[in-house]
């Protein structure tokens, strides 16, 4: 009955052509207010912020940085014992050069050190247990405040601004919905998806039935952006030109992978509009986008300090790649400060045209776009992929596809994985994929790296004739 009036409501709102409006000005600040969030204070700050100079955005890290640092000091003993470990004082860290004398922390630190990196009293940051599969094959969990989940929406809305989309404009997201088979989709996550006016479609197993039948959805929805996987994207892209169905937008936000150009140039193509990249690493707290320019990826630096390091710790010159290592400058309920993303990319010293102060990142390396397609006509997305496994205890995992319809996981157990761990994999993954796929668990130590000292989490060693995926850069 609720759901009937709301829809009724919104469908007479988008009618009069007001529901935009209403939505950044009405709906969204309620919402803030219901669930305790900050989602349009921080879009209207960031707003403003895009346009400072370079300098003055600094001084805004740093003021943040020094706070975060004393933070740290008073109320998280892996940091308190740290800095006394290291002889260091609060003020010896004022400024991001300073951040060079902490060491790099990595997924590795945090899952050995969970309860002394989460800060004493974690209730007062309002901290949301969080999980990823990682694109390195690592599963982590940590928490994050209620305060990132909102400057994190707040910089991708005005990213999303950069491409003309605007809070409430009907949109879809084409990403990991709909994972657990038993899982049904929460009142609140029906209403939400409502009132931002979002189409959720699951991009976990893509089959032929199933792009028709989004088509449908998406013919009779007319959404104006897609949101998601660009591999998955892409395979709806080219689902219509096989099929030859009419379909635009007025803009693609990938995320997730890295866009190919061969990607990105079909979606454009399909779609006849451009395709608006964006990097993010949920667990540390990284996020840039790209602007109507494209010539790089604007750093959401009023949350976040990226910094490029070479294999041995030492800073790159800009335009050099190297490792790319974040501090969330916004949660302290569990911080981590120069955290190692796993992924490669290079900063630019270079303003980007469109004006806007915030700095560049340039080309984004080490996030691949591989994925896993059976003859059953399933096919399995890596960003997907890593989400079957995001909340398992597992260290580090592998799958590998050794022929048609047989998969081998390579897992590496976590210090609380139980038989549970596996039965939650195999269940989902099996749901994907199909019951005529054979998967067998290979239970190791270790899991060497490939080629070039580089790890990949899905291999395709099917040599019998099935179409070979893998793409790498
Ligand atoms: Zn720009």
């Amino acid at each position: 009955m609720f759901a009937a009036i709301l829809s009724a409501t919104i469908k007479w709102q988008e009618k009069v052509g007001m529901y935009s409006l209403i939505a950044e000005n009405l709906i969204y600040p309620l919402a803030d207010l219901a669930l305790g969030t900050s989602v349009m204070k921080y879009f209207c700050q960031l707003q403003k912020t895009q346009w400072w100079p370079v300098e003055r955005l600094k001084e805004m890290q740093d003021v943040k940085l020094a706070e975060l640092i004393s933070h740290c000091h008073k109320n998280v003993p892996y940091y308190r014992d740290l800095f006394t470990r290291l002889g260091l004082t609060p003020a010896d860290i004022q400024k991001q050069e300073d951040l060079r004398k902490l060491p790099i922390i990595s997924k590795q630190t945090i899952r050995e050190n969970f309860k002394k990196l989460t800060a004493h009293r974690p209730d007062r940051y309002k901290p949301i247990p969080n999980s990823t599969g990682g694109s390195t094959g690592e599963p982590l969990q940590f928490y994050i405040d209620k305060d990132v989940v909102s400057i994190n929406w707040a910089g991708m809305f005005r990213g999303w601004e950069w491409a003309g989309y605007k809070p409430g404009d009907k949109r879809i997201t084409f990403g990991g919905s709909s994972l657990i088979p038993e899982e049904k989709a929460s009142v609140f996550y029906v209403v939400r998806n409502m009132l931002e006016r979002n189409l959720s479609l699951s991009a976990v197993s893509l089959t032929k039935e199933k792009l028709d039948h989004y088509v449908k959805n998406i013919s009779s929805k007319k959404p104006r952006y897609i949101y998601g996987y660009p591999s998955s994207i892409y395979m709806l892209a080219d689902h219509c030109r096989c099929y030859g169905i009419n379909m635009t937008f007025n803009a693609v936000f990938s995320t997730a992978e890295v866009l190919l150009p061969n990607i990105r140039q079909v979606i454009e193509t399909e779609f006849k509009c451009r395709v608006f990249d964006q990097y993010g690493s949920y667990d540390g707290g990284a996020q840039a986008l790209e602007c109507e320019k494209h010539s790089g990826f604007h750093i959401t630096v009023e949350k976040c300090i990226i910094e490029i390091v070479d294999e041995c710790g030492n800073y790159v010159a800009p335009g050099q790649s190297g490792r790319i290592i974040v501090t969330d400058l916004h949660n302290y309920a569990m911080p981590f400060i120069r955290y190692e993303t796993g992924d490669i990319g290079k900063l630019s010293n270079e303003p980007c045209s469109c004006g806007r102060g915030l700095p560049l990142l340039k080309a984004i390396e080490g996030r691949t776009a591989d994925f896993i397609k059976f003859p059953n006509g399933v096919t399995l997305t890596g960003p997907a992929i890593t989400l079957m496994f995001k909340d398992c205890n597992i260290e580090q995992y592998q799958l590998v596809q050794t022929g048609h319809n047989i998969l081998l996981i390579n897992v590496v157990k976590g210090e609380r994985y139980s038989k549970e761990d596996e039965e939650r994999f195999l269940h989902i993954l099996k749901h994907h994929a199909g019951s005529d796929i054979s998967v067998t668990v290979n239970y190791c130590d270790s899991i060497p790296p490939g080629s070039n000292n580089k790890f990949k989490f899905i291999i395709n060693r099917d040599n019998s004739g099935a179409r070979v995926n893998e793409q790498t850069r």
